[in-house]
């Protein structure tokens, strides 16, 4: 690919080191009358030029197929609301009757004053979908990944992080200490010859990986990656995010896909894709999570799960559990538009995705961008996905259960109609 500045550190976002910066050891004195704010403006221009700015757009209508953005009516194929649950009535009910029952804050710490039932019940509910002994709730996807990853690693230990990972997960390894190796994407090859090389010189190792990787659509060979961390002593932490409510026959996600519900797995994931609300969970055997209770900084010292939030989470799994037709509403949808881009479309770039997550590859950020613009003036809402939160450019579609056949086909014809007036190399 061309075009694309380099990334220099993908876990905290940052684009690249701002040219001009001085820091510790560069052997300039530091001039102490300077504005020490004046940098973060020329961070803003690097970012700027690199056309990586992001800003955050207006969304003024209830979650669903049809959005109004910044005042456009749009169709939308930006959401992780993958079975079409966060506009759904019954979690809005639910939620309005646990805020009038409970109020609108959990108030305190898990710990201290904020534990409610309803978080127990949505725990039991979690672990019951999971298989798992147990299961605990945490604030967001975000900080379980973080909290938990910093939890079970430190200096001693090996952390190995597929490359394509979530920052949530980096971040986490980061935050742990241990030594920290990214293997190349999905490469088993590449991950054995890294346990091969570094096992035997840590304490303990984790193996950490997404399950659906979030800005390509593809999966992580799970029970290979289960093989290696039992032939190494090694736990396997999988972040289920994108895969719970989608994958399994029960929606259980890609552990259930796999056929491993039961094995000695780590599973995190979040409440705000296929079940609608917010917050996060990690599920697994009782001992981990008792483990967390107690050393997750990210738990710990944080407020409970709103009442909100709590209950339409709850009301989620309760729907996702009873409910099969909904995810094979979102599999036929999926099938339907591959089927119609690589039909109507055989030369688009698009990265091979085993998931509702479907990616045009672009050359670089500003035909993303021009992409993306395109496509909002046709209406259709499909956000472009530019380093640094990627390596490479692209647009990312994602497919609802809810969406309707003249949605898909209408998406199909404006990426048709763009790309036949756009050069892509
Ligand atoms: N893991 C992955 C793979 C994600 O894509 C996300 C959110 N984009 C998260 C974790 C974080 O989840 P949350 O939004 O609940 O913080």
């Amino acid at each position: 690919m061309v075009g694309e500045p380099d990334r220099t550190n993908s876990a905290s976002g940052a684009p690249f080191q701002d040219s001009g910066e001085r820091g510790a050891g560069s052997g300039d004195r530091v001039d102490l009358a300077l504005d020490p704010y004046e940098w973060i403006d020329r961070a803003l221009v690097t970012i700027k030029q690199a056309d990586w700015h992001r800003s955050p757009r207006v969304i003024e209508s209830l979650p669903g197929t049809e959005v109004v953005v910044d005042g456009c009516e749009l169709l939308n194929f930006g959401s992780n609301d993958y079975l079409g649950l966060a506009g759904d009535e019954r979690l809005i009910a639910a939620a309005i009757t646990a805020t009038q029952r409970f109020g609108t804050g959990a108030t305190g710490s898990r710990l201290t004053s904020g534990h409610k039932q309803l978080h127990q019940d949505l725990e039991n509910a979690i672990a019951r979908l999971k298989g798992t002994e147990a299961a605990l709730v945490f604030s967001s996807g975000y900080l379980a990944n973080l909290g938990t990853i910093a939890a079970l690693a430190g200096k001693k230990d090996l952390v190995l992080s597929d490359r394509a990972n979530h920052s949530s997960l980096k971040n986490g390894a980061l935050l742990s200490g241990a030594k920290t190796i990214d293997y190349q994407h999905c490469d088993l090859g590449d991950l054995r010859q890294q346990l091969e090389l570094h096992r035997t010189n840590y304490r303990r190792c984790t193996i950490v990986t997404d399950s659906v990787f979030s800005m390509d659509g593809d999966i992580c060979p799970l029970p290979q990656l289960l093989d290696l961390a039992r032939e190494y002593n090694a736990m396997l932490a999988i972040d289920e995010a994108h895969a719970t409510g989608v994958f399994g026959a029960t929606g259980a996600g890609i552990v259930e896909h796999f056929d491993l519900v039961g094995q000695p797995l780590i599973e995190m994931g979040t409440l705000s894709k296929s079940i609608g609300s917010l917050g996060g969970y990690v599920a697994g055997s009782a001992s981990l999570i008792d483990f967390l209770k107690n050393r997750c900084a990210s738990w710990i010292y944080t407020t409970g799960l709103s009442p909100a939030d709590t209950a339409a989470a709850l009301a989620a799994i309760e729907i996702i559990s009873t409910t099969p037709q909904l995810r094979q509403q979102l599999w036929q949808n999926v099938t339907c538009l591959k089927q119609l881009l690589t039909e109507r479309l055989p030369q688009l770039p698009l990265i091979p995705s085993a998931s509702p997550i479907i990616c045009i590859e672009l050359p670089d950020a500003r035909t993303a961008l021009n992409i993306g613009s395109q496509l909002q003036q046709a209406g259709i809402f499909a956000p472009a996905i530019r380093p640094p939160t990627v390596p490479t450019s692209r647009i990312r579609l994602s497919v609802m259960a809810t969406h309707q056949a003249w949605q898909l086909e209408r998406l199909v014809t404006a990426i048709e109609r763009i790309l036949s007036s756009t050069q892509l190399s």
